[in-house]
């Protein structure tokens, strides 16, 4: 599996001289698997140059993962242009939560007066699929859900193929237990010898105190979780839209300092757009 970081910027897409090596645009992730089906998590801002790149690879085939309905996860889909050729395929999943439906979720992004284009006006063939806790195929990739701890909801998924884990957990508080969501020692048990945790490092120790039950993690408590539960490889994600380029590279340089310092073999990076990770 190959997973590309279109996009891995939290809350709001960001640019200027500040935002260079980890880049602006806000969730989007995109894992090849091995026959080249195409997976992809989340519709943030990121996802409109994936599109762009799927139209040059002449792939008209995507899966679409949502994690949750916050708009930083959604907002680039009425610019993934694939959606208006009539020649695509979309298979959308998603959990709708307190939604009526999956499709009334990313219905959303689509409504007069908010955007010019309606929903209706789609071409692409889209297939909803409202999963929420059962694990379900992609061909060979198999795929399970967890429930996030964030307010109003969200499902983070594992990836596994070939024997390869991929888990991606986007807008998760490990501290803080919210309505509908897991707890700490749950998230260290799904995450157990993942080759790959992309994990919400949203925040520092000194700025969560004001922002406990935001929904999001410090990196100190991702770094634990990752040790203690033997994952191989651990990307920070999310990062917070005021976070100059080199804050986060400071963060990354912390981090490795604490996994240093507790013996681990764990190889810890915060990700940067366009990084591309092969398992
Ligand atoms: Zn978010
Ligand atoms: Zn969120």
């Amino acid at each position: 599996m190959i997973i590309r970081c279109w996009g891995i910027r939290g809350s709001i897409p960001v640019s200027g001289r500040d935002y260079i090596k980890y880049g602006g645009d806000t969730t989007c992730v995109e894992v090849r698997a091995e026959d080249n089906q195409v997976l992809i998590l989340d519709a943030g801002s990121g996802i409109r140059r994936l599109g762009n790149q799927l139209l040059r690879e002449n792939i008209r085939k995507c899966h679409l993962l949502f994690t949750h309905a916050h708009w930083d996860h959604l907002l680039g889909f009425p610019f993934f242009k694939p959606i208006y050729d009539k020649r695509s395929r979309i298979e959308l999943y998603g959990c709708p939560f307190a939604q009526k439906s999956v499709r009334h979720l990313i219905g959303k992004t689509m409504v007069r007066p908010n955007f010019p284009v309606d929903f209706k006006d789609v071409r692409a063939k889209i297939d909803f699929h409202g999963i929420c806790m059962d694990p379900f195929k992609i061909h060979r990739l198999h795929v399970e859900p967890v429930l996030l701890s964030h307010p109003n909801q969200g499902i983070g998924y594992k990836l596994v193929e070939n024997g390869k884990v991929f888990v991606f957990l986007t807008d998760n508080e490990l501290t803080y237990h919210h309505r509908g969501g897991l707890r700490y020692e749950d998230y260290r048990k799904f995450c157990r010898n993942a080759d790959l945790l992309l994990h919400d490092a949203e925040y520092t120790p000194a700025e969560y105190p004001a922002r406990i039950t935001w929904g999001h993690s410090v990196y100190t408590d991702v770094v634990r979780l990752a040790i203690e539960a033997g994952v191989k490889k651990l990307g920070f994600i999310h990062h917070n839209q005021d976070r100059a380029d080199c804050e986060v590279a400071q963060i990354e340089k912390k981090a490795r300092a604490i996994i240093r310092k507790a013996g681990s073999p764990l190889h810890c990076f915060a990700a940067a757009q366009d990084q591309v990770i092969r398992l």
